[in-house]
């Protein structure tokens, strides 16, 4: 019989174009963001058909849109949550969200619904989770991170597709802009072949070319 040596799957986030992810390597499973609230079921039943367990559920940050299904995922799996140092206490509730004034009224009051959750771990920059080291790219958040393996990139909201191309962090939702930008020329430097982005399609060719050619900063 065949066994599943790595693999990565991708669950679409419908109603922000957004994407959470697993991560599968052998039996063990680690999401990748878990999506707005309501995906849990989705994910996990992803996980089971691949008969694979969810241990890790890596946040890339605090952000609704990537945490929103955390607690009932926490819950239904027992997995241990992973945030970077700067964003666990908007994820424990210990400090107010950091939201910057751009961010429209919609999307604020969407916050008042945030099911806090305290992190099992507590990542900081070059530091290993799941095969992937773990880069702190603060500015779209003050704790926000992408995980590196030498070929794919997980990034987050710093790298997001968009009809084929690649854009930067978008300018409304981050919490400092000029630092967000910093971040996303630095990782303009690192080599990838595939880039899983917080939203769009991923890229599974020449990925860190195509960045490089579409993000103007
Ligand atoms: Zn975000």
């Amino acid at each position: 019989m065949a066994e599943r040596v790595y693999a990565i799957y991708r669950i679409p986030i419908k109603e922000v174009s957004g994407n959470a992810y697993l991560v599968v390597r052998g039996k063990e499973a680690a999401v990748v963001d878990t999506g707005l609230p309501g995906y849990s079921d989705q994910i996990l039943k992803s996980a089971d058909s691949l008969d694979a367990k969810v241990s890790h559920i890596i946040l890339t940050h605090y952000h609704i849109d990537h945490t929103g299904s955390l607690k009932d995922l926490k819950e239904k799996t027992g997995a241990k949550v992973f945030i970077h140092e700067k964003d666990a206490p908007y994820l424990s509730g210990k400090e107010k969200f950091p939201l910057p004034s751009t961010v429209p009224q919609e999307v604020i009051k969407l916050y008042s619904t945030y099911r806090h959750v305290e992190p099992d771990a507590i990542l900081k920059d070059d530091d290993r989770v799941f095969g992937f080291r773990v880069i702190h790219v603060p500015g779209h958040t003050p704790g926000s991170i992408v995980l590196y393996d030498g070929r794919a990139l997980f990034a987050g909201d710093n790298m997001n597709s968009r009809e084929g191309k690649i854009e930067g962090s978008p300018a409304m939702f981050d919490w400092d802009r000029e630092l967000a930008k910093k971040s996303v020329k630095k990782l303009l430097d690192l080599d990838f072949e595939m880039l899983m982005p917080g939203h769009g399609e991923p890229v599974l060719e020449k990925a860190s070319e195509l960045a490089r050619n579409s993000i103007r900063l």
